[in-house]
């Protein structure tokens, strides 16, 4: 039986287990967190997201996990709105679904549905990936060594199979010039409600605060603000203390959340990045998801891309009969490569302004962006913008549309 390592066990690398799985792969995950990754934001439940996991059996487990949300509003730090967009704005197509689930819950669900063929290895990673005959000798940070079928690098924007094969991060990566640091706050019974609305709050310097509603009891919390590098992502200290001076005086709920941001378990910091590599496959090494073609964030299409790469990749493998013979899984790469590609490419041209609108630089800009989050749902503009989003490739379709319920294996 073929055996696939996986190396990150996000949504595109357990997607891809549990489909390789089904399919009569031996999978091995090796995932460097000690345990399944928790955190992160809302994940839009249309589009390719519903589709894949419609296919994968798992959409009915999502459904049950859907945060109740009202839209979104941009405020003023004593909470006066600016601008909301409810969520019904453009026939659901707003900044803000009524279909959306934690990150935390959708790796969950995906992460449970794996059966016994495949093992997870947590608090692991690898260190040499070296061509042999007919495989990959995998030598891992714990020590042992084994030989693989293929091998998968899913382990996300700053992939490690990346660096070993297809060359350092700095030839792949480019940065938006914004991070943002994510954690979820417990509520306690002084904390303000949210009453289901995502609020951003900016401030001049290119600064946001959000929360958004979370599970029960529960805000998720989110800094927005300009950096190409930050501290070293296990230094809390340094990462808190920059939070810390950056969003001195912006007011709103700033000193709350930056004092919960270092109670959280879930705390994490990053740089808003887009990753674009040449060619996703160095032998029987093959890159998937953020690793391959991150879009940022401030796409919303990391989670529906990372499931839609995994239901193509395992649908090429399955038409080509790869797990048959390992001989045919250049030409199954290269037919799913080109497909998704057009799509990744597609991801990663951002609506013009978006990086402004989400960090405006000047109290000017703020009220500017505001005005257009009004004008765009203003009875002229509304049709126009509409139709503009529901001819987007990427639109997510209505729970009912019957495009929802297309084949993934096209
Ligand atoms: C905890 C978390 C929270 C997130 N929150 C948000 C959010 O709020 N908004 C948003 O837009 N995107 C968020 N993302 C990114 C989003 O999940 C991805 O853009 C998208 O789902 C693509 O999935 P992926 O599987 O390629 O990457 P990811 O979902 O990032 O998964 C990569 C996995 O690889 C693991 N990993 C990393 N390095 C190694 C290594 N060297 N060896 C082994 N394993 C490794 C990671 O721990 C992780 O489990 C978050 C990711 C994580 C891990």
């Amino acid at each position: 039986m073929a055996h696939a390592l996986i190396v990150g066990g996000g949504i595109a690398g357990d997607t891809l287990a549990l489909l390789l799985e089904r399919d009569g792969w031996e999978v091995t995950v090796a995932e460097i967190a000690p345990a399944p990754r928790t955190g992160g934001q809302t994940v839009d439940l249309r589009g390719d997201s519903r589709t894949v996991l419609e296919e994968a059996g798992l959409l009915e487990q999502a459904l049950r996990c859907l945060i109740p949300q009202r839209g979104a509003a941009w405020i003023k730090a004593d909470e006066r709105r600016r601008a909301t967009m409810p969520v019904e704005a453009f026939g659901g197509q707003g900044l803000v679904s009524d279909e959306e689930l934690l990150r935390t819950d959708l790796a969950r669900i995906i992460h449970e549905a794996a059966g016994a063929g495949v093992t997870h290895r947590f608090d692991e990673t690898v260190e040499e990936l070296d061509d042999v005959e007919d495989g990959v000798a995998v030598r891992f940070r714990s020590g042992t060594r084994q030989k693989f079928d293929l091998v998968v690098g899913a382990d996300g924007t700053h992939s490690r199979v990346r660096a070993l094969r297809f060359g350092p991060e700095a030839n792949f990566r480019t940065s938006l010039g914004l991070a943002h640091a994510l954690f979820t706050l417990t509520e306690t019974p002084g904390t303000p409600p949210l009453d289901g609305w995502f609020l951003i709050h900016n401030a001049p310097g290119r600064r946001a605060i959000t929360a958004r509603p979370g599970h029960p009891g529960e805000q998720e919390i989110g800094f927005t603000f300009a950096a190409d590098t930050l501290p070293h992502r296990h230094d809390r200290e340094a990462q808190f203390a920059l939070l810390a001076s950056t969003f001195a005086g912006v007011g709103w709920r700033a000193a709350e959340f930056l004092a919960a941001a270092k109670e959280s378990n879930d705390f994490a910091m990053d740089t808003y990045d887009q990753v674009r590599v040449p060619a996703w496959r160095d032998g029987r090494v093959v890159l998937l998801g953020d690793s391959a073609w991150c879009a940022s964030p401030l796409s919303g299409l990391g989670t529906a891309l990372a499931l839609r790469g995994a239901a193509d990749a395992a649908a090429a493998f399955r038409s080509a009969r790869v797990l048959d013979d390992l001989d045919r899984l250049p030409a199954a790469w290269d037919t799913f490569e080109t497909a998704m590609r057009t799509k990744t490419d597609s991801a990663q041209q951002l609506p013009p302004g978006r990086v402004a609108s989400m960090a405006p630089s000047s109290a000017l800009g703020i009220r500017v962006n505001a005005w257009a989050m009004r004008a765009i749902q203003s009875r002229v503009m509304r049709p126009i913008v509409a139709r503009a989003l529901a001819s987007s490739e990427h639109r997510r379709e209505p729970a009912d549309s019957p495009a929802a319920k297309v084949d993934s294996t096209r």
